[in-house]
Order: C-alpha cells, then sequence, then structure tokens
C-alpha cells in the first residue's frame, strides 16, 4: 500500500520503521529536520562543542521495553544517568534534594526542621495510599500502558485534587512536594497538575518505582544525544522523508476505500495514498483533517495541548544557591506562577564535562541573563485530565475508521515509550488489515 506518516517524531518514526519493508512509504515532516522532541544540539561552551539534549532526555529498561528493544536492533549505546529532583521555594527559603528519585526522601539525617519532617511523614503516608490503589494491577508489559475502553481505568476515576481532599493532606504537601514533583515529569501547569487522574497518576507512579520503594529502575540516557537514535532509526528509509514539507490537510473519501483515496496536501500540491498515519499531537491532528468524523472531532479534540518555553543556557543563577541541593532536576516553585518552572542539569544528565553548567530551563526565560542564553525552543505537552483519559480508552473507534490513523505520545502518558508502543500498535493495525 502507499502509506504517508506525517510527523517524525519517534512515534512518526517507529511507524515507519514498522511498515516500510511492505509498504512504500512516505514521510513529512513540518520541520526542518527529524526528530520531533527528540531534539540533540550543538553547543559550544568554552570553546568546546557539547551535543545537549533539549527534548527527550532520560528513559529506563524496564518501562520502556519497546524503545529499549530498538535501540537494541539499532546498535545504538547508551549510558546511566543520574537522576536526583530538588526543589527550590522562593517564598519560604526552603530547599531540598533527593538523591534519588526512587528513594526521593530516604535520607531521613536531614531531617532537622520539623515542618520538613512532617512533609515527608505525608509523602510517605501519600505513596502508601497510592500503592494501595493499584496493588492488584499487574505491571505494564508494553502497549498495556495505553488505556483501553472497557478497562479497569473507569471513567469515575477520581482526580488527585479530590483525592488529597479526602485524605486531608496538606497545602504545604501539595505545594511543596505533590505538585512540584509531578509538574516536574509532566511539565504540567502547577495549576491544574492536580486534575490529573489519581489512578492513572498512582499506576505511573507505581510502575517506574516512584512511590517510595527502593531497588527501582536505573535511568539512561543515549550516548552522543538522542540524534544518535534518531539517525540509526532513519537511515534505512531516510531518502523517504521530505523535510520542510507542512500537511496542510488530509482529505478522506469515505466512498471507497480500496482505491488511493486519501489525499494529502503540502506546497508541492495533492497527493494520494491508500493510508495516512497522523504522528502529529492530537490538536494538530484534529486541525489536519478537512472533515473529521464526529468521533474523530470528539475524541482528539478532548486531548489538549499546553506550550512550554525551553531555554538552553549557562547561567548557574538558576541552579537551587546551596551546592548541596542541586540536582539533575531542579524545580522552582514560582509564586502565584501559573507553568511548570524546572531547570535540567545537563552535565549531570549526560554526563558532560565543561567550563560553566549547562541547564535547560523551562519556562523561566526571563529570570536567565540573556547573553548566557545559547538557544530557545517552544514545545508543546499534552495535558492529562480526566476528559483526557476518556479520549484515550476511546482510541480504537477512530483508529483506521477512514484509512486514516494517529500515533503519538498523547495516547499515553506522553513519554517516549508512548509514542513507541502507539505505532507498534497501528503498525499491527495495518498489517491484521490484510
Ligand atoms: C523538554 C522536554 C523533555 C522531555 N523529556 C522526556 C524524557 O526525558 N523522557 C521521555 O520519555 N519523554 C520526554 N519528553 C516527552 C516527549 O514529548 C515524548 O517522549 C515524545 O518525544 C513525543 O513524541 P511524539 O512522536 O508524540 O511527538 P513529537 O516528537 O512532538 O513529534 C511530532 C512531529 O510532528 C511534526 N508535525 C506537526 N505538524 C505537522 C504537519 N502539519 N506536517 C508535518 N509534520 C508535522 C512536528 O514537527 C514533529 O516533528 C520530553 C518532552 C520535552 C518537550
Amino acid at each position: 500500500m502507499r502509506i504517508a506518516i506525517v510527523g517524525t517524531g519517534v512515534s512518526g518514526l517507529v511507524a515507519a520503521h514498522a511498515l516500510h519493508r511492505d509498504h512504500e512509504v512516505t514521510v513529512y515532516e513540518a520541520d526542518t529536520r527529524v526528530g520531533g522532541h527528540a531534539n540533540t544540539v550543538d553547543v559550544e561552551v568554552g570553546g568546546v562543542i557539547h551535543a545537549v539534549d533539549t527534548g527527550f532526555i532520560v528513559y529506563n529498561d524496564p518501562n520502556y521495553p519497546g524503545f529499549t528493544a530498538l535501540l537494541r536492533e539499532l546498535g545504538v549505546e547508551t549510558q546511566p544517568t543520574e537522576m536526583s529532583f530538588s526543589v527550590t521555594n522562593a517564598g519560604s527559603g526552603l530547599e531540598y534534594r533527593g538523591s534519588n528519585l526512587n528513594t526521593l526522601f530516604a535520607q531521613r539525617r536531614n531531617l532537622t526542621r520539623p515542618s520538613f519532617f512532617r512533609l515527608v511523614t505525608e509523602i510517605v503516608r501519600f505513596n502508601r495510599a497510592a500503592r494501595r490503589l493499584v496493588v492488584n494491577e499487574p505491571r505494564w508489559q508494553a502497549s498495556d500502558r495505553l488505556p483501553t475502553t472497557g478497562g479497569d481505568d473507569g471513567t469515575s476515576d477520581e482526580s488527585i485534587e479530590k483525592f488529597l481532599r479526602r485524605g486531608r493532606y496538606s497545602q504545604s504537601f501539595v505545594e511543596q512536594f505533590l505538585v512540584p514533583f509531578g509538574s516536574a515529569i509532566w511539565s504540567a501547569d502547577p495549576s491544574t497538575f492536580t486534575r490529573f487522574p489519581m489512578r492513572s497518576y498512582a499506576r505511573f507512579m507505581d510502575n517506574h518505582g516512584l512511590l517510595g520503594l527502593p531497588g527501582r529502575a536505573q535511568w539512561r540516557t543515549i550516548t552522543g544525544g538522542s540524534r544518535a537514535y534518531v539517525e540509526a532509526l532513519v537511515a534505512p528509509f531516510a531518502d523517504r522523508i521530505r523535510l520542510a514539507t507542512a500537511v496542510h490537510k488530509v482529505v478522506a473519501d469515505p466512498s471507497d476505500r480500496a482505491a488511493s483515496k486519501i489525499e494529502v496536501l503540502t506546497d508541492l500540491g495533492p497527493e494520494r495514498f491508500d493510508r495516512v498515519i497522523i504522528a502529529a499531537h492530537s490538536d494538530q491532528a484534529l486541525e489536519m483533517l478537512a472533515d473529521p468524523s464526529a468521533s474523530e472531532r470528539s475524541v482528539l479534540g478532548s486531548i489538549s495541548y499546553q506550550p512550554n518555553t525551553a531555554t538552553l543556557h549557562t547561567d548557574a543563577r538558576l541552579l537551587p544557591n546551596s551546592r548541596l541541593a542541586r540536582a539533575s532536576w531542579n524545580y522552582w516553585i514560582d509564586p502565584g506562577g501559573r507553568r511548570a518552572t524546572v531547570t535540567y542539569w545537563m552535565n549531570a544528565l549526560q554526563a558532560i564535562t565543561s567550563e560553566r553548567p549547562i541547564l535547560l530551563t523551562l519556562n523561566r526565560a526571563d529570570a536567565i541573563d540573556p547573553k548566557l542564553v545559547l538557544a530557545e525552543f517552544e514545545y508543546q505537552h499534552p495535558v492529562f485530565d480526566l476528559a483526557a483519559i476518556r479520549a484515550q480508552q476511546r482510541r480504537r473507534e477512530i483508529q483506521g475508521a477512514r484509512g486514516i490513523y494517529f500515533v503519538g505520545a498523547y495516547w499515553g502518558y506522553g513519554f517516549h515509550e508512548d509514542g513507541v508502543q502507539s505505532a507498534l500498535e497501528v503498525a499491527r493495525a495495518i498489517r491484521d488489515e490484510r
């Protein structure tokens, strides 16, 4: 079949990888480079060039089985990374750091402040309650991390907000731990993060070993930056990729699924395909459809995205004041702020040695010395509220219904493995069509 794939993030590329041997695949990308959120850039610091990741950075073997298998197949080199987390509360002066995400608050010897001790006690209580919610669920194997219709997600799932109220958790716990941690992981707005459904949150955290149980996954990065895997992945079908070619519209003709009836419109003119896989974000996909069905409108329209500005720079003032509190992920509580404000210490994450620290900061561009800015990027992240989780469960209703499929990390938790699993699921569906 002639198959068009729109978008070269991990989802589009994995779909192309799975289908290009058996089908005539054409891949469209609006940008001038492949990779989407896998975006490594070269920067010069102190006269040395470093390859720095500015989007996708880390993964781990147990929770990324599809991605890990892909890296193995491609022979891509990876390395362990350090995943520590700190919180700075500019208002109260509190700065704390967990040496390891999995055992964030195991360092009880540091608990000198009674308020901090109370915070840790609440974290332990919350983690225990969250674990209880999913204690009988099997661990994710692969595509089961994408919710399905009729699954046990239960559309009546309560929000984190309601769960917190029911458990009488303190404002301090919510503001100084729960929101910073969740907001950092999902680059989510702190003001709305607690709308996230509690069971989905608990499932994700439990599977990633982030509910306080020791001995879970070792996080890793791609040696040389994520572009190393992107280059290896696209090599066999690089000649099928059209860069700087945005798809304006996808026009389906429901009268005849058998013939090449789906039209893809770009500046190059219309082209016809048997199947189209849209690997852009849900809102972009909906916008691309010339005549969306009621289901496509309701499912894709319920999963929204929010913007985040990422600044790559060398301004050390964006790290916590105390050197001891500096971690690979540093969350800054913005008093009254609406957006996630995290600084990734790229030296620690990618084992980079440089004269000045290389930092990637989300949503605090105005605090950075403009002379120390290396680059700036606008990214979008999916928003996971109850409407989105319900829409995810209905994805099979729209997949392939008009010869058009939709892949993307937004079908799961918004991470690389979700993109991989969503692409593999659609590749299987296309194979099974015959
Ligand atoms: C700063 C940051 C850090 C992150 N860190 C991690 C991490 O450490 N680990 C992790 O697992 N995940 C991380 N993520 C999440 C990341 O978003 C996902 O892992 C994943 O890369 C998303 O892939 P995708 O294929 O769904 O979308 P994208 O990678 O966004 O790809 C969509 C593609 O579609 C293209 N496109 C859009 N519209 C059109 C059009 N009209 N025509 C043609 N092409 C179009 C876009 O240009 C883009 O290339 C991070 C994200 C960000 C932004």
